[in-house]
């Protein structure tokens, strides 16, 4: 195979300087920097990963906000991050004990432990089917794992590249992203940044930000986050038992994503997809630690997928799927899963009642002052995101530039999470409480 040393250097150093800060881009055309750049494979690249639109969201703001700082530098000190939906508040103590009691058994004669259980302790799927679900479920459908971002690839994984998926849009980056890598989509259209073969379901004010999927195009998979991120809208009953009911009258399998189903305060707020009927024929769930007792970092989280869910064929969807977790994963950290035990103690799910209301705490003083100054919100009462209506006009991407160089103050713009998220701001609760009160302040000022 031959390569043109010209274009090689050139498109080498296209693809990197999509992501380094402006400042650390070499112009130059030095020979000797190039020479690295020559070395390539005969390896043709996986031309799903040249479809995708950009890079993942979370990193590019951390980009634009080194590229602001690199510009600003006597201004690191101001910025304050309502943006990544990372936990801050340290770990409560009777779930540390539990990491820690996971490390010391390791060091011990009696309580090490090489590979653990594929599919997770014993104890711990028995506890998350009891404690979590009210044995809805059996410990014998769920998979834990090292975070609910790995399962949803593992889920697509398992789905392959032969399915349309449906998602929520606006919708957590990462349902479409594994579609693209799956090679499920075409391209994507620069019109309406929406890529070919996947149907997406508008969330916005005149749906109360629930989709319609029974007037959308039919998809085999069905993605759906509630409590969502990241407009915090969380689905009724009533609005759940219409997807689980279209879903099967389609022969749609539901992937619900729960990861923040903590923050559930309303009654009418299912926890889980499984408190509706028939879902257990139609729907798996996706779960996970990082929110309920800051796991961001530990990383665990769990999938439940019922016996009775089934493929065209008649084969049990988690059987193929244990399937994938037994080839490409090996057990989550029996460490981490010390404290996943000590999480679903009486006393964890307490320290965790206090974390979450925390953060709702946080969420209501965001919602307050974005409506005291007339900006209409979604979210911020069930989930820790508050999602903030946007001037007519107004992009979401200026917005976000605006806030971050006049207030110091990281946000996400709505349009990095789907189209339909244009003309929206996301601000996370999960900052310190000074950070979020010093933010109002300064949002106020710059907002009005
Ligand atoms: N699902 C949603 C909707 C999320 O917002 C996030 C993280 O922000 C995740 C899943 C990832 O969870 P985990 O940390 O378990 O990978």
């Amino acid at each position: 195979m031959k390569f043109s040393t010209a274009t090689v250097f050139v498109c080498m150093a296209t693809a990197a300087n999509a992501f380094a800060p402006a400042s650390t881009i070499s112009t130059s055309n030095s020979v000797s920097n190039s020479a690295s750049a020559l070395s390539m494979s005969g390896v043709t690249r996986n031309p799903n990963f040249a479809k995708l639109a950009g890079g993942y969201l979370f990193p590019e703001i951390g980009r634009r906000r080194n590229a602001y700082l690199e510009a600003n530098p006597d201004q690191a000190s101001r910025i304050i991050s309502l943006g990544i939906g990372d936990t801050t508040m340290p770990i409560p103590p009777h779930i540390l004990s539990g990491l820690v009691d996971g490390a010391t058994k390791l060091g011990t004669k009696e309580g090490y432990s090489g590979y653990g259980a594929e599919n997770g302790l014993a104890s711990l799927r028995q506890k998350i089917a009891t404690v979590l679900y009210n044995d809805l479920i059996s410990p014998d459908e769920v998979f834990v794992s090292d975070g609910a971002k790995c399962d949803i690839m593992r889920v697509q994984q398992m789905f392959g590249s032969d399915v349309v998926s449906a998602v929520q849009d606006p919708s957590y980056p990462v349902y479409v992203d594994t579609s693209v890598m799956m090679g499920q989509t075409g391209e994507i259209d620069k019109a309406t940044s929406q890529y070919d073969n996947i149907v997406y379901m508008p969330c916005n004010a005149e749906n109360e930000f629930f989709p319609d999927y029974a007037s959308l195009p039919r998809a085999d998979v069905v993605y759906f986050c509630s409590p969502n991120n990241p407009t915090g809208a969380a689905a009724t009953k009533a609005q759940l038992e219409g997807l689980v009911k279209t879903c099967t009258e389609r022969g749609s399998i539901l992937v619900f994503d729960a990861a923040y189903a903590p923050f559930i305060r309303d009654p009418d707020v299912p926890k889980s997809i499984f408190e509706i009927e028939g879902a257990k024929e139609c729907a798996m769930e996706v779960n996970s630690f990082s929110k309920y007792a800051g796991f961001t970092g530990v990383r665990l989280g769990w999938t439940v997928i019922p016996a009775g869910l089934k493929f065209a064929d008649g084969t049990p969807v988690k059987q193929d799927f244990s399937r994938v977790m037994s080839t490409a994963f090996n057990g989550a950290s029996i460490i981490a899963q010390g404290g996943g035990l000590a999480c679903l103690d009486p006393e964890g799910q307490a320290e965790i009642e206090v974390l979450i209301d925390y953060y709702l705490g946080n969420a209501a003083l965001l919602k307050e002052a974005m409506q005291s100054i007339g900006f209409k919100t979604v979210g911020g009462d069930n989930a820790p995101y508050v999602f903030v209506q946007l001037p007519e006009g107004k992009s979401s991407w200026e917005m976000f530039s605006e806030i971050l160089e006049k207030a110091q103050v990281v946000t996400i713009p709505g349009a990095g999470f789907g189209p339909g998220g244009e003309g929206y701001l996301r601000l996370s609760a999960f900052a310190p409480r000074d950070n979020i009160i010093e933010a109002i302040t300064r949002l106020k000022a710059v907002m009005v």
